[in-house]
């Protein structure tokens, strides 16, 4: 008998789509749960399992079996990179309910309501996922999720084509489908060609830009404080990391109940702030031993890496190189060992750091003015 070469392309899309969720890993381009490709992992080996069980014989099983043999060599490799997150309530139930199974199994030999159960654990244990993408869609940036779609589809054509044809055939491969499919299409229209989350078109050639660290800058990711911008590619000192943007309000129009680390305003001019852009840029976060600094020239605001940074560190700057006088302050709990513990305006600096920021260009023009008001002042 002649394979089908449905069955084919649907080891491959998921074979592939795996390699290049772990590219996308390696690159910092993706940020999954551990806890989820943990459950991941055990669910879908008792589901091929059963599904072996149920569909004995049935070619769609290969595919499974190759997929959770591929599913824990992911969690394998991304268990060092990726975010711990503690299992939520409903991976909980999905792992009761890989137990349950594998119990209802071994005890009443009874494989089809084995198989069901894990069937309807399948959507609760994507419901962190959901939750991760909703929040923060370039977390699961992968192609990966546009294959595996793809190779459920070419799965369940292989079933149509063999097979005698029921629920305990079906049931899996549905729910793996439209389990992968909404996560490919919350992640963004421009991945609804899994090849275009791969890079763009250029006059008539097509560009793989989105694996190539130049594309992926950054990666917003947790810290004890909230949301944190880490570099996806290193950047070297002096490197221009992003442009700060944002409307400008007057200093009167500023929400005075802006205050510590939900202030997103920058001080620009002695009477005028920039406010929120919206953007990543809103999401880096001060530190008092910064790798990043802001330098105001030609009306734009840029932040620049003061030293080498390497791909995945957080990038922050220090929020009291742009603040001239105020009684602005934030509690700082940037742990590094040079922490001030209390961030306030420029003045609150040494006079060495205000320095060590002034030669490198990385203070507000309007304290370098000042600055140079108070020199001429005291030449006078
Ligand atoms: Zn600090």
């Amino acid at each position: 008998m002649p394979i089908d070469p449905w069955f084919l392309i649907a080891i491959a899309c998921s074979l592939v789509g795996y390699g290049l969720y772990l590219v996308g890993l390696r690159r910092h381009l993706v940020q999954p749960n551990r806890a989820s490709w943990l459950i991941w992992s055990a669910a879908t080996a008792v589901e091929a399992a059963t599904y072996a069980a149920v569909n004995p014989s049935a070619l769609p099983g290969w595919v499974f079996a190759l997929s959770a043999c591929a599913c824990a060599a992911v969690t394998i490799g991304i268990w060092r990179r990726s975010i711990w997150s503690a299992p939520s309530r409903g991976e909980l139930f999905c792992m009761a309910a890989c137990l349950a199974a594998l119990t209802l199994w071994i005890v009443s030999r009874n494989a089809f309501w084995a198989h069901m159960l894990v069937v309807v654990a399948v959507p609760v244990s994507f419901w962190p996922t959901w939750q991760s993408v909703l929040q923060d869609r370039t977390r699961e940036r992968s192609p990966a999720w546009g294959l595996w779609s793809i190779g459920d589809l070419a799965t369940l054509l292989v079933a149509t084509r063999s097979g005698d044809q029921h629920v305990g055939e079906y049931a899996y491969i549905l729910v793996e489908l439209l389990c992968h499919a909404s996560v490919w299409f919350m992640v963004g229209l421009a991945t609804i060609n899994p090849l275009r989350s791969l890079g763009f078109r250029h006059g008539r050639f097509y560009v793989l830009d989105a694996y190539s660290p130049a594309a992926n800058l950054f990666a917003v990711g947790e810290t004890h404080l909230g949301k944190a911008v880490y570099a996806a590619q290193g950047f070297a000192e002096g490197d221009a990391i992003i442009r700060f943007t944002g409307r400008r309000f007057r200093a009167d129009q500023v929400p005075s109940l802006m205050r510590g680390s939900s202030d997103r305003f920058v001080q620009v001019t002695p009477q005028h702030f920039m406010g929120p852009s919206g953007k990543i840029d809103d999401l880096i976060n001060h530190s008092c031993d910064p790798n990043a600094g802001l330098r105001f020239a030609g009306g734009s605001v840029t932040l620049v890496a003061v030293r080498d940074i390497a791909p995945g560190e957080e990038i922050a700057w220090d929020y009291s190189t742009t603040l001239a006088e105020s009684n602005w302050h934030m509690i700082c709990q940037c742990r590094s060992p040079e922490c001030r513990r209390v961030i306030g305006n420029f003045s609150t600096l040494s006079q060495a750091r205000q320095e060590w920021f002034r030669s490198r260009n990385l203070v507000a023009p309007y304290l370098r003015r000042r600055d140079a008001v108070t020199a001429r002042d005291r030449a006078a």
